[in-house]
């Protein structure tokens, strides 16, 4: 899935991604020159890398994700872009839970499989366990 615009899977390059064209959607966002080796613009377009920006910085912060960012590995960037735009969009979505509800929900379903797991191989044995 894309989260973040046409930057993700292109790969993470510290070099502006944009073709030297505008500023990155980070910058748009944040109506500012976009610089080389702006640490946002390998992962964020100026169409719908705006759009996904503006969700991180509301729910992070532009600071605080180019502190996150810097921290990371070049090479583990874009994974953790991934996540920042998934967590952001969910809290958007859903205030109180954000990313977890849909935690929830998959724990429930991981529940209720396994029940029905239990359930198949109690009569598979009432069925067939005898006759080995
Ligand atoms: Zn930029």
């Amino acid at each position: 899935m894309n989260y973040c615009g046409g930057k993700i899977g292109g790969g993470g390059s510290d070099q502006r991604g944009n073709g030297g064209g505008g500023p990155c959607g980070a910058c748009k966002f944040l109506r500012r020159k976009c610089i080389k080796g702006c640490i946002f613009a390998p992962y964020f377009d100026s169409d719908q890398g705006t759009v996904h920006f503006a969700a991180v910085h509301k729910v992070f912060g532009a600071s605080n994700a180019s502190k996150l960012l810097m921290r990371i590995p070049a090479h583990k960037r874009l994974d953790a872009v991934v996540t920042l735009c998934y967590e952001a969009l969910a809290r958007a979505r859903d205030p109180v839970y954000g990313c977890v509800a849909h935690i929830f929900a998959l724990q429930q379903q991981g529940v209720l499989q396994f029940n029905y797991l239990s359930f198949t191989n109690q009569v598979l044995m009432r069925n067939f366990g005898n006759n080995g």
